[in-house]
């Protein structure tokens, strides 16, 4: 199978901005960020694209490792919070975005959607059912 441009970057075939790294999981700047100090934390082997679909023990792992890059990126980077963003539509290997903030954030918010009671019940019901 194809080696994900993320493999390439943790096996250094091709140029990333990497901040940390252990044995298994390895961060590394988004390219394309959406804040200072924007970075994705992954696996070094491909062991997914889709974060809850992977083995329990390697998402807890996969976490710890976030964890620990989320407390750097906090330390170094003058910042409040660090916001943790799984979305992994576009690079079929497991990845979390760590984004610095200073502030609640409002790239999120112009996304609210207006919903009423009776929709939120709704949503309720599929969800229990
Ligand atoms: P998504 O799969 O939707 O979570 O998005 C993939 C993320 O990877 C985007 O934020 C891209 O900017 C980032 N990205 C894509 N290629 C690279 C690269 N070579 N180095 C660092 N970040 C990248």
């Amino acid at each position: 199978m194809e080696k994900s441009i993320f493999e390439k970057i943790a096996d250094r075939e091709i140029p990333g901005y990497i901040v940390w790294e252990d044995e298994e999981y390895i961060a590394f700047l988004d390219i394309n960020p959406l804040a200072y100090g924007h970075t994705l934390v992954i696996p070094k082997t491909n062991i997914g694209d889709y974060i809850f679909e992977i083995e329990e023990a390697q998402y807890s792992k996969l976490m710890i490792a976030t964890r620990k890059v989320a407390k750097l990126l906090k330390k170094k980077l003058s910042c409040k919070r660090i916001l943790v963003w799984v979305e992994g539509y576009a690079v079929p290997h497991v990845h979390v975005h760590l984004i610095p903030s200073l502030e609640a954030e409002e790239m999120l918010e112009n996304k609210r959607i207006e919903i009423s009671q009776e929709e939120l019940k709704k949503i309720q019901e599929r969800i229990i059912s």
